[in-house]
């Protein structure tokens, strides 16, 4: 049988009211069985947590991982009695704090955290951006990988580069992340572009692919000066797309 809580809190938050840290248990109707409980997991203000990566410690220690399913419940089986913690991994800032109920013979903390930390490695390449910087993290911390850079600002054009490039006006980074080949890395940002990139600002991110009139393949991702957007382009994933670059919204 599962086992149903309400939250307090749930109603002021779903109205727009302040963030709380935490939602409080109200009722707890039915707590006997040693079979799967169900965790009901709420909204946070304006965010779903569909999708959002959890780490139930339960009382005995022993640790379960997954990602908040479609219905927003999680299942978990939480036996015997004590604390247990669930613990959300958020690519959100910190003033948004998980809201979340549990259940069981024991009694569930929520806690707001974030297990890991994935960093923007520079490689001794200078950005001067402080937007396309705060991007390269939101990268990092969306795509849980390290991001890194293999060119920011330049003087010069390389061979195959372009003569307006946004590296000559000091907003733009080359880059790979770590546990992404270049087409899942630019696949996933696509994806997650309203949590990457900032709605009022202008941005171009291409794929060169292993055919690319560039140095080698890489993802280049460049802030324009005016304009809002996003434009996602391919080059040189063919050996006829050399040089060729392609809207590929
Ligand atoms: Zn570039």
């Amino acid at each position: 049988m599962p086992l149903k809580i309400k939250a307090g809190k749930l109603k002021k938050i779903a109205a727009g009211a302040a963030v709380s840290k935490m939602v409080k248990l109200k009722e707890v109707a039915s707590a006997k069985e040693a079979q799967k409980k169900e965790i009901l997991v709420v909204m946070l203000k304006n965010v779903a947590l569909v999708g959002v990566r959890y780490k139930l410690t339960k009382p005995d220690g022993t640790v379960e991982k997954g990602v908040v399913d479609g219905s927003c419940r999680i299942q978990a089986l939480v036996e015997p009695g004590g604390q247990s913690k669930l613990e959300f991994e958020l690519p959100l800032p910190s003033t948004t704090a998980p809201a979340t109920t549990a259940g069981g013979p024991s009694s569930t903390t929520a806690t707001e955290n974030s297990t890991q930390t994935y960093q923007v490695l520079y490689n001794g390449k200078t950005i001067s951006d402080d937007n396309i910087k705060a991007v390269l993290q939101k990268i990092a911390d969306t795509l849980e990988g390290d991001v890194n850079v293999t060119s920011g600002d330049r003087n010069y054009v390389p061979a195959g580069g372009s003569q307006t490039s946004l590296h000559l006006q000091k907003r733009a980074a080359d880059l790979s992340v770590s546990g992404y080949s270049l087409k899942d890395a630019f696949a996933k940002l696509k994806e997650q572009k309203a949590t990457i990139f900032d709605a009022d600002k202008k941005y171009e991110v291409i794929r060169h692919g292993d055919h690319t009139a560039t140095g080698g393949p890489h993802i280049h991702i460049g802030r324009f000066a005016t304009g809002t957007g996003v434009s996602f382009k391919v080059e040189g994933l063919t050996e006829v797309s050399k040089g060729v670059y392609t809207l590929d919204n």
